[in-house]
């Protein structure tokens, strides 16, 4: 059986993969990446780019051709729908963000990032003798073997190199399933050139909708065993009878499992010797289910930290850690109460846009809320959202000892 040797292997080819890449072919180094599925590939997703993903993009890869981009081409912000029939809307600072097409996208990003894809190709597993790194992948039924001296886990949420260093971290964190159908328009009078998000504890635990090439998306996300059909259901006859949406039978359909929740709480995952994780595989997801500016940033610092090890003959483990914390102070700070109130940790004035609404408007919306986020009380993150949050008023930072 032949083996293949590199520098570097990373596991999938996606946003995280791309930015670790470019980091990596920049410094001269011999990378492969191994994506499971043939590109380009679909992957589940509201496209929706934040403006700090989108200066990445631009910075790293170069303008963003118009092939890569759905129907609207923009998007200018979000709007959040609640109980009491308040809506919100904030625009994104800098203006309208590009509409990706995923499939369009991350080929293009990968193609940018100058990385050999070997496509259909599967990580199976991994073993280290402490300087190489042997890997094990399997395309078309047969098994190959791969040896390299970093290993990047790039692979997403049900990341298998995380699997093969923490086999039981994937029963260790609650499992949310989303699944959003494509629909023809009848009528629909939700702004196209919004991302509409409802925070209503009776539709689901994430319920969204917006327009994508003459369709309507409506997703919802809930705790994984759910029935979907169910769930989507309700929110179309709510979004029917409360906002006039009307909409022909779903055409399409798309679901996946979701690690939600390392980031709300700081429990990132971070790899083991030289085999780092980043993007959402370690836990990466900023607010509204945003991840590519975090996995875009993510995998760029994990490439850095394998250029600066080998250059300053550092563990990686250590570079990466010191370096990480930057992209975990900008996410979990998304959900860091104290960041909330006092200070404005998105890219979109939720404040300003309070301000603009009544003070019984204002009320209501605090108190829908707080109804909602009850929803999430079964998972315990309220006492560790508040601690970490504490710490990181007082040291400046999170805690890295809760890292994995
Ligand atoms: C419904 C939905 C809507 C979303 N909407 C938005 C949005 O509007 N904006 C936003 O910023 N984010 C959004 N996200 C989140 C965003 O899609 C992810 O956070 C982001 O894609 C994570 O990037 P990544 O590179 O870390 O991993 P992924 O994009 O998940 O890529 C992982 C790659 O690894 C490959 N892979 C997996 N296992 C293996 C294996 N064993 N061997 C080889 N290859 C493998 C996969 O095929 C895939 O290509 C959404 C997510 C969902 C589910």
């Amino acid at each position: 059986m032949s083996k293949e040797k590199v520098d570097v292997l990373i596991v999938g080819a996606s946003l995280a993969a791309s930015a670790c890449a470019k980091r990596l072919t920049d410094a001269g180094l011999e990378v492969v990446a191994l994506e499971r599925k043939r590109l380009p590939r679909n992957k589940v997703c509201s496209g929706i780019l934040s403006p700090r993903g989108h200066r990445f993009l631009i910075e790293n890869f170069g303008p963003l051709p118009g092939d890569i981009l759905h129907e609207p081409t923009s998007c200018r912000g979000v709007t959040f729908h609640f109980p009491s029939m308040v809506s919100v809307s904030m625009d994104f600072e800098g203006g309208p963000t590009p509409h990706l097409n995923r499939k369009f996208s991350d080929y293009w990003a990968v193609k940018r990032s100058g990385v050999t894809v070997h496509e259909e190709t599967s990580f199976a597993g991994l073993e280290s003798d402490g300087k190489t790194i042997r890997i094990k992948a399997v395309r078309d039924g047969r098994e190959l073997q791969y040896a390299a001296r970093y290993v990047i886990g790039a692979d997403g949420p049900k990341s298998q190199v995380r699997h093969s260093l923490y086999p039981d971290y994937i029963r260790s964190i609650p499992w949310f399933m989303v699944g959003q159908k494509f629909q023809r328009i009848i009528e629909c009078p939700l702004d196209e050139d919004y991302f509409h998000f409802w925070f209503h504890p009776d539709l689901g635990h994430y319920t969204w909708s917006h327009a994508r090439n003459r369709r309507q998306i409506v997703g919802v996300g809930f705790p994984a065993g759910g029935n979907l059909h169910q769930y989507h259901s309700n929110v179309e006859a709510y979004l029917r009878d409360k906002h006039g949406v009307k909409l022909e039978s779903a055409e399409e359909l798309e679901g996946c499992a979701q690690n939600f929740g390392p980031s709300l709480i700081n429990r990132y995952i971070f790899g083991k010797g030289n085999v780092l994780i980043t993007g959402q595989a370690a836990g990466f997801f900023n607010m509204l289910a945003e991840g590519m500016s975090c996995a875009l940033y993510s995998g760029a610092i994990a490439g850095e930290s394998v250029v600066e090890s080998i250059q300053r003959n550092r563990p990686v483990q250590e570079v990466y850690r010191k370096l990480i914390a930057s992209e975990v102070k900008r996410c979990t700070d998304q959900w860091n109460p104290i960041r909330m109130i006092f200070g404005n940790p998105h890219e979109a004035d939720f404040k300003a846009s309070m301000r603009k609404l009544s003070k019984r408007e204002q009320l209501a919306v605090i108190r829908d809320i707080l109804r909602f986020l009850r929803i999430y009380a079964p998972y315990k993150w309220g006492r560790q959202i508040l601690s970490q949050s504490l710490i990181r008023l007082v040291q400046g930072e999170y805690p890295s000892s809760r890292w994995l």
